[in-house]
């Protein structure tokens, strides 16, 4: 071939690659160099969801409720606001709906009581802010907010939080408001199970854990990112135990050079595997896609340890990921043109 010929094809070469929307093969995953202009992913928790008690009502239900979430926070991000106003208002709408386990609908700790825990994080100061144990707020999303933004610390809890939700006028219910049959009829049966094992090993039982928790994390149109993750926690738990969901860098982080993650499954080990900043540092310290990070730590290093779960993330460019590792999420996103809503794998 003439040296000119090869010119071309190296310059139609180096253009394909270059063009926005190119598709690049990264590690066995798809990642596109385009840049989307807003991206929006959500998570109602990852767990045990088993298909025999999933009625096509009760499916029907659960991505209605996904895509009316999705619906709030596309709306604000068309509209040109920001990732934190979307990532806000779309677990806010999450909390609200009995479905999942966040605001109304949270699971029961072992005294029959509800303990919500909550974090938000702005990609783009890496400021940050925490509410766990709290019983009487009815959108813990909207007071870790605060707490970042309105008080000089990253992580309150209990009554100190109830105090400053108080003091800074956020909504409050009583206890009763996040009463559902469904979570207490739970609590009993994970508590008769508990009963058994214990007569049968003679140690105390393991928690036991049941899906529902929300997240968001977002791109905005200014490039910023945010995440936000809302939890009751796991059904029984005791001694005012907390999860991963209110720990910055466990269930929730965000960087704008990097990515914005919200995680779900079993706390402990989300925790102890640092889960959400782990996904980051990938990202930073060795280069990796937000596909091959992602999947590394919740496809590799969590099922080595035995952490069920998954967990949502979204990148600088608008790329999203929602690996989880247990039988189903409750996930979506949208991005301009595209909208997804699943259940199972
Ligand atoms: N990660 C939450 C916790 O351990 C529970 C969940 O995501 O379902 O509190």
């Amino acid at each position: 071939m003439s040296t000119s010929k090869l010119a071309i094809i190296a310059g139609l070469f180096a253009f394909a690659c270059s063009r926005p929307g190119a598709e690049q093969q990264t590690g066995g995953s798809m990642t596109t160099s385009k840049t989307h202009e807003y991206a929006i992913v959500i998570h109602g928790g990852a767990g045990t969801i088993l298909r025999e008690e999933m009625s096509p009502e009760k499916e029907a239900a659960y991505k209605a409720a996904l895509n009316a979430a999705l619906d709030i926070g596309e709306k604000i991000l068309k509209d040109g606001g920001s990732a934190m106003d979307a990532v806000e208002q779309t677990i806010r709408s999450l909390e609200d709906n009995p479905l999942f386990n966040a605001g109304k609908g949270a699971v029961f700790n072992h005294d029959g009581k509800n303990e919500l825990d909550a974090s938000f994080m702005d990609g783009a100061t890496r400021n940050a802010g925490a509410v766990g144990g709290v019983t009487i707020v009815r959108n813990p999303i909207t007071l870790a907010r605060a707490v970042m933004e309105q008080s000089p610390h990253v992580m309150l809890t209990g009554r100190g939080a109830e105090a400053f939700a108080i003091e800074n006028g956020i909504d409050t219910v009583a206890p009763s408001y996040f009463f559902t049959q469904e979570r207490w009829d739970a609590l009993q049966r994970a508590k008769a199970v508990e009963k058994q094992k214990e007569s049968e090993s003679g140690m105390p039982a393991k928690a036991n854990h049941k899906m529902g928790t929300v997240g968001c994390v977002v791109r905005d149109k200014q490039g910023n990112l945010a995440a936000g993750t809302s939890t009751g926690g796991m059904t029984n738990k005791r001694w005012n135990r907390l999860g991963d969901s209110p720990v910055i860098g466990a269930g929730t982080f965000a960087d704008n050079n990097t990515c914005a993650v919200s995680c779900t499954g079993h706390g402990e080990f989300f925790i102890r595997y640092v889960v959400a900043y782990d996904v980051a540092a990938l990202m930073d310290y060795k280069n990796l896609s937000l596909e091959d990070a992602t999947h590394t730590v919740v496809m590799d290093k969590l099922v080595k340890a035995g952490g069920e779960g998954g967990l949502i993330a979204v990148d600088k460019n608008g790329n999203v990921a929602m690996p989880f590792n247990s039988e189903g999420m409750y996930r979506g996103y949208s991005r301009p043109g595209e909208r997804v809503v699943e259940i199972y794998k």
